[in-house]
């Protein structure tokens, strides 16, 4: 029988139980999976540098034969090998090196010829190559793998490159044939996109470069055109569903907005207005609110936990951590003093919690506000109007569909402080409408950033001294609670000792970390509030929300441990009034991702400018972690470096959704045949509503 695309790779010759269960850990069980494993990178063997010509500090290809090669241990410690070989081609030699890869030594053998990639570095003998990627090559008259744009996968360990090219090539030659393209004929003629099988031939075996770019193209707007039908096709039956019409005019609202202790910014007035719409609208509210640390979403969303109120509606407040619940529930009680407001937090105990149960469910609460404890199967509404979702990225996605679901279609407000551009937003979040607050409420002074080494960390606490001395307050945090010797890392706790016996002992620190029983950390947070303390030494305990303007300095050990977005959130616990506020990164660390996380921190404020550069760092997988479904996945297209590439596939995702919701039509077909395969929910999604 003739293989399909869809058969599993076992029909390929010489692939056995074994192997194809070593290409199941690759993701490749049928033979498209096989054509859609694309290279990581190329080689263009057409044209290898000569050793000669090699420069310093460039990524460059040679090609050569070994004339030695051997073994040593590091003179600084015993555990560490290195591997070298001594290479030669026509026009010079040069020494390659490996660290700690003892097993090398059995490949690289004198008379080998071998094709290095990697970055020359200057030493005391001249040029070396430290760690280059290599492959030896026996097959230089082998057509795939010489003379050519070679393409290079990532494989595990038994897998050579030419065994895998010649895989690849084989299926491609014999089911080429069978290719149908999912995408539509006018699609691509309106993009400017090469059809199917011409984009996977030149993946894999591009003939030139320019090619190899225009199959790159149409892969990459493929994929993110099948990540955005089920989004745009959520976002359709999302409207078509009835939700509640909010009563945005009453005078509960205005009271409350005449009551406010500032005034809204343009931007926040702007939000409201579209939350004010969306509530008062037939559909469902369903919007992402945007807005850097401190540009005061807090407000935006009790505005319209306020309207949701005044019809007679309750609303539910959830926020990842209790610090802020508690937070939240205490502004609420003093800005909405007629609404009744209740707190559901984990270490409440059993009678507690009954009591507001009761309460809620009788309608005696009109806001509850709470951790994840909102998600308890005993937590029901009498008539829920309203979902807010603060510091989203904090919940799964999971998490978040579960509240809505305690209501009837309930309005949802969902907030996140790791802004990202409007484009690449718009996408990720495809079935999301999109508020974004980008500006800081007046009088804000942006917080200037310093980066210190441990030894100059003296001068970084001179500097909280001064601001402690005119009545500021400063935070200390570490990445611990107890010191590691093991990562040679000081902990939380060590040091709120030391510090307060040493160079702070004419102030008062607390001591705050997640181990700390919640009434404890309460406790200490009031008395930090109430500015009977000077100083808090943390964890990342604080790392969402905390509230204390009058806080403005913080000094953050062991930098490099952290995040860049979770820097930024940590940093934006200061700078919240109008003096000037300081934030003082200390770290030894030496990598290059670390140096440009601290970088970054120290050249930008701007939330927005810091996701960019975060998500540059660590590329979108990383950054949207797994729980956000879908951009992990993406294999080929990175949105952030083809966000037209991607705004477009969302217009024509948008375009066929409202003329073939179905799919029905016969050129939709064989995308139908696709994304059934990549999402078998889809069947689900066109059938509700
Ligand atoms: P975030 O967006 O990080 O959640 P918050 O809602 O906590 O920010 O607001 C940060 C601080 O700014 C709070 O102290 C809040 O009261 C204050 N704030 C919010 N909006 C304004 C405004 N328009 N004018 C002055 N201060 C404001
Ligand atoms: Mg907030």
């Amino acid at each position: 029988m003739k293989s399909t695309l869809q058969s599993p790779i076992q029909y390929l010759k010489g692939i056995g139980p074994k192997r194809a269960d070593k290409f199941s850990k690759l993701g490749i069980n049928s033979i498209e999976d096989l054509l859609y494993y694309f290279p990581r990178r190329y080689e263009d063997r057409t044209n290898f540098v000569l050793i000669k010509g090699l420069k310093e500090g460039q990524v460059q290809t040679i090609k050569a034969e070994i004339i030695a090669g051997g073994q040593r241990n590091s003179w600084r410690r015993r555990s560490f090998s290195i591997t070298e070989a001594f290479v030669k081609d026509d026009s010079a030699r040069i020494s390659c090196v490996w660290f700690n890869r003892p097993y090398l030594k059995n490949y690289l053998k004198p008379g080998v010829k071998l094709i290095l990639h990697g970055k020359p570095e200057l030493r005391q003998n001249g040029l070396q190559m430290n760690n280059p990627e290599f492959e030896i090559i026996s097959d230089e008259d082998e057509p795939l793998s010489a003379g050519r744009i070679v393409p290079v996968y990532s494989l595990p360990e038994g897998f050579s490159q030419r065994y895998f090219r010649r895989l690849i090539k084989q299926s491609l030659d014999s089911h080429v044939s069978q290719i149908i393209d999912c995408l539509a004929y006018d699609i691509r003629q309106r993009n400017n996109l090469l059809n199917l099988a011409q984009s996977l031939l030149n993946i894999h075996f591009p003939v030139d470069l320019k090619i190899q770019k225009q199959a790159y193209e149409r892969l990459a707007f493929e994929e993110f055109f099948l990540f955005q039908i089920p989004l745009v096709l959520r976002k359709f039956k999302r409207k078509e569903k009835k939700g509640i019409v909010h009563k945005v005019k009453g005078d509960l609202l205005d009271d409350f907005l005449a009551h406010m202790p500032f005034v809204l910014t343009k931007s926040q007035l702007k939000v409201v207005d579209e939350i004010k719409k969306d509530m008062s609208g037939q559909a469902a509210m369903q919007r992402l609110l945007q807005g850097d640390v401190g540009s005061g979403k807090t407000i935006v969303a009790l505005i319209a936990a306020a309207v949701a109120w005044q019809g007679g509606y309750q609303t539910a407040f959830m926020v990842p951590t209790e610090i802020l619940a508690r937070q939240h529930f205490e502004k609420i009680g003093s800005l909405m003093k007629e609404a009744k407001a209740g707190l559901l937090v984990s270490s409440l105990d059993k009678k507690e919690k009954q009591k507001i149960h009761r309460a809620l469910k009788e309608g005696q609460i009109d806001i509850l506000i709470g951790t994840h404890a909102l998600l308890e199967e005993d937590v029901q509404f009498k008539n829920l109007g309203l979902v807010v979702i603060d510091e989203q990225h904090k919940f799964g996605v999971g998490q978040r569909a579960l509240l809505p679901q305690k209501g009837i279609n309930p309005d949802c407000l969902i907030m996140t402080a790791t802004p990202i551009p409007r484009t690449l937003a718009i996408t990720i979040y495809g079935d999301l409408d999109i508020s974004i607050i980008d500006e800081l409420p007046p009088g804000r002074q942006p917080v200037k950033t310093m980066y210190f080494t441990k030894k100059q960390r003296l001068k970084a606490y001179e500097l909280v001294e001064a601001e402690l001395k005119q009545g500021s307050q400063a935070y200390i945090v570490y990445p611990v609670i107890e010191e590691s010797f093991a990562l040679d890392m000081d902990g939380a706790k060590e040091m709120y000792q030391q510090l307060s016996a040493g160079v702070f002992k004419e102030f008062k620190l607390g001591l705050i970390h997640g181990r700390l029983k919640q009434q404890e950390q309460d406790e200490i947070m009031f008395k930090f509030k109430n500015k009977e303390l000077d100083a808090l030494v943390s964890t990342t305990v604080l790392e969402v929300g905390i509230d204390n303007p009058n806080a403005t300095c913080m000094v953050v050990e062991e930098a490099h441990r952290f995040g860049l977005s979770q820097l930024h959130q940590l940093r934006g616990r200061v700078g919240r009034g109008e003096k000037q506020s300081f934030c003082m990164l200390v770290s030894d660390a030496q990598g290059q991702e670390a140096m440009a996380r601290i970088q970054a921190m120290v050249q930008y404020s701007d939330g927005f400018k810091i996701a960019e550069e975060d998500l540059k760092i660590r590329g979108p997988g990383e950054f949207f972690g797994s729980r956000q479904h879908g951009l992990t996945e993406l294999k080929i297209g990175n949105p952030l470096v083809q966000m037209q590439l991607l705004k477009r596939s969302r217009e024509e995702a948008i375009k066929l959704l409202e003329h073939d919701e179905r799919l029905e039509q016969r050129q939709n077909l064989a995308l139908k045949e696709k994304l059934l395969q990549r999402f078998p929910e889809y069947e689900k999604l066109v059938m509700v509503g």
